[in-house]
């Protein structure tokens, strides 16, 4: 069995006082939790503060994007080797937010378009990771229109194959995939748990076609969208999810400390 992962992405949430205040009130808890693998997504200027206070557990501290250059004219941008250096060890890639596939829409639609990711940055984002030895954390999933469609699966193949292209299996031993329906993400409608064990072994199938079979038995797919302590256990006991990607009750530390123990 693969060993659990629960990965909570704080988003554009928490000054560095929050941050601070938020990882000691789960820490013990969390840490005591060593046969779960925990991951903290803070924003960038956390980041410094979160590691200096996880540097003596099993938690890690992973960013929430990336670029792909080491380092240039790139305004506002973070290199995979700025984050090596920050002591990040994951990086979520390909957020639907990211994407501009935005499950609750907080911005003005006219601004959408701005949040511009595409498979072959993506792409580029991930060779990057790896060439730094930075685990990535690979976002797919459909949106409502796709689902009601029947492109659930058309989708998340495509974003797979486009992430994934020209990159070989050997360099993917400790990859993570993350099933995202984007309409549930930030909404509360989660995914019915059998529903969401299905779309995550056949993310495991396409994983074991575009690579192999060996490789593709260790990579982790987790679930995310509106994960809860009261949905949790129900999601992690289906076969093939392997975790969750927590996004707002990773905010707080009591839900978040209650989802780790589910896993
Ligand atoms: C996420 O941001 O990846 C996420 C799953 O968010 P939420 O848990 O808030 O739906």
């Amino acid at each position: 069995m693969r060993t659990r992962l629960v990965v909570g992405n704080w988003k554009m949430n928490f000054t560095e006082a929050e941050a601070t205040a938020a990882v000691q009130s789960f820490i013990k808890m969390v840490s005591a939790k060593s046969t779960v693998d925990v991951v903290v997504c803070p924003p960038a200027t956390c980041i410094h503060s979160v590691r200096e206070l996880v540097k003596d557990t099993h938690v890690k501290v992973g960013a929430q994007d990336v670029f792909w250059e080491d380092a240039g004219a790139f305004t506002g941008r973070i290199s995979p080797r700025m984050l090596d250096d920050a002591g990040v060890t994951h990086c979520i890639v390909g957020h639907s937010e990211t994407r501009g596939r935005f499950g609750k829409l907080e911005v003005p639609a006219s601004t959408v378009s701005t949040f511009v990711e595409t498979n072959e940055t993506i792409n580029l984002k991930l060779k990057a990771l790896l060439f730094h030895a930075l685990i990535p954390i690979l976002c797919v999933g459909e949106t409502t229109e796709e689902r009601k469609e029947g492109f659930t699966e058309a989708v998340i193949r495509e974003q797979l194959a486009g992430a994934l292209a020209g990159i070989d299996a050997s360099e993917l031993y400790f990859f993570v995939v993350a099933y995202e329906p984007v309409w549930a993400i930030g909404t509360g409608n989660t995914c019915e748990p059998e529903e969401a064990g299905r779309v995550c072994r056949f993310v495991s199938s396409v994983l074991a076609e575009l690579l192999d079979a060996d490789v593709a038995e260790n990579i982790r797919v987790l679930y995310g969208g509106s994960v809860r302590a009261a949905n949790a256990g129900d999601l992690f006991q289906q076969d093939g999810i392997d975790g969750g990607l927590v996004g707002g009750a990773s905010l707080d530390p009591l839900e978040f400390s209650r989802i780790v123990m589910s896993a």
